[in-house]
């Protein structure tokens, strides 16, 4: 058995939701990568008995490092240097030498901003982050705030803790530092290469890969699968020793033959990744006309850095005209079939093609709510991928239309997501074949 870490997420913004805890799940990864596994990531509040309490829970139940976030700051509710000093059973001190290293740190922050801070409040911010609990090591700021790492109480066997500060930007910056540290590297002896694989499926019910899983139980040993449905997209993450490796290459073959083209990737990488590639590959270039609420695929390919080697643009209509003026939808078009249309969607495609010049154009149209109507129900979406030019069928060179009429549920939110993700689809279909 490898080592384990427990991790406290400190910060009542994070536990009220109100930001979403953005180190919990990056120090779970870097610590997977170390060969670390991780038992717990507790959420705590500023408050000192949460905080003391979740740390201990944490020591009782056996891990070999705790880490902590946040409440590494000046102000009256960042506490937990304090806190650990307390658990660990460490006197708490003023160091004089990191005290002058932070004063010349936030001198130099500062410098000519005016904070308007008076010389005595400075001052006492800058010793309340040179507070160091006797026996600790220091880690140096990336921010302002220093780093800790707080071995278990003299003369006893426990978990050290680290404690980091809790912008993710300067947590990041020292978790280097932390994880090189000798406290660090001698609590984390035991620890083992744990492989981390992702597969990818499209289309399948979560039901159903369970079914296949508990079929080929008998080969799948030293496995830890865990499978998470997305917007109809599934993710099979595993988890295992190197020892494990031809269980996994089993896995792989089960799936590759269970479920062909649906395993659209087996080697972990996203559509979105897929279709980046297949564009560039081809020298294909791509442009969007979405006529539905919620999301948009052009906005999660301008997410991908690069895009611009084959992304030209999205068109986004709200009211028929600039359906008309500038997609070429007829007034016929929109009075006869309406424009939540099959008809719509592909005049939609070929009018993002037009528009923008491209070799693939997607066209969008739904109900995304709140109000839908008999014929047109909310949830009602049409999709329709049209590929030409670089993005033709490469056997024949023949214009490629693919067009898809679905009832999505949920929020208007959900219906745009889930609608975005099935176009996703059909452009990587389109273009991987
Ligand atoms: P500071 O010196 O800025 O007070 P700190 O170490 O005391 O640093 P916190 O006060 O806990 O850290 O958090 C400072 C800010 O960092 C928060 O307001 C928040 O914006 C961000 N932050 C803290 N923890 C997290 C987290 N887990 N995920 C994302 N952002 C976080
Ligand atoms: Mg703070």
């Amino acid at each position: 058995m490898g080592s384990r870490a427990g991790i406290v997420v400190t910060g009542t913004e994070v536990l009220t939701g109100r930001v979403a805890d953005r180190n919990g799940p990056w120090l779970a990864e870097e610590l997977r990568q170390a060969g670390v596994d991780i038992s717990n990531i507790v959420v705590v509040g500023d408050r000192p008995e949460d905080l003391r309490a979740s740390i201990e829970f944490l020591i009782g139940s056996g891990v070999d490092l705790i880490v902590t976030s946040g409440g590494l700051g000046p102000t009256a509710d960042d506490l937990t240097a304090e806190v650990v000093a307390g658990v660990q059973g460490r006197a708490f001190a003023l160091d004089e030498a990191l005290a002058a290293e932070v004063a010349a740190i936030v001198d130099r922050l500062s410098a000519g901003r005016g904070w308007g801070a008076t010389p005595e409040a400075t001052a006492a911010a800058n010793r309340k982050q040179a507070m160091v609990p006797f026996g600790a090591a220091v880690l140096a700021p990336v921010g302002t705030a220093p780093g800790l790492v707080v071995p278990a109480p003299d003369g006893t066997v426990g978990p050290p803790v680290v404690v980091l500060p809790g912008p993710p930007r300067e947590l990041q910056g020292m978790w280097p530092a932390a994880l090189a540290h000798p406290l660090v590297q001698a609590a984390l002896a035991g620890r083992a290469e744990l492989r981390q694989s992702t597969l990818r499926i499209w289309g399948t019910p979560e039901q159903t890969i369970a079914a296949t899983l508990r079929e080929h139980d008998a080969i799948l040993g030293g496995l830890e699968i865990t499978t998470c449905l997305r917007d109809a997209e599934l993710e099979v993450v595993t988890r295992y020793a190197p020892s494990a490796q031809p269980a996994y290459d089993a896995l792989v073959s089960v799936i590759r033959e269970e479920y062909a083209e649906r395993a659209y990737s087996l080697d972990g990488r996203t559509v979105d990744e897929i279709v980046a590639t297949a564009l560039i590959s081809r020298g294909a270039t791509i442009g969007t006309a979405e006529a539905l609420a919620g999301a948009t695929v052009v906005g999660r390919m301008l997410d991908r850095p690069g895009a611009s080697k084959y992304l030209r643009g999205g068109v986004i209509p709200y009211a028929n005209a600039p359906k008309r003026e500038l997609l070429g939808l007829t007034d016929e078009l929109m009075k006869s079939v309406g424009s939540v249309s099959a008809e719509a969607a592909e005049a939609l495609a070929e009018g993002a093609r037009s528009a923008l010049h491209t070799d693939v154009g997607v066209g969008i149209t739904g109900m995304a709510g709140p109000v839908g109507s008999t014929l047109k129900p909310v949830g009602l979406v049409y999709i329709c991928v049209v590929g030409d030019g670089a993005a033709a069928d490469p056997t024949t060179g023949a214009r490629v239309v693919l067009a898809r009429e679905i009832n999505l549920p949920g929020s208007r939110t959900d219906i745009g997501a889930r609608a975005v993700a099935i176009a996703m689809h059909m452009i990587r279909e389109l273009l991987v074949r």
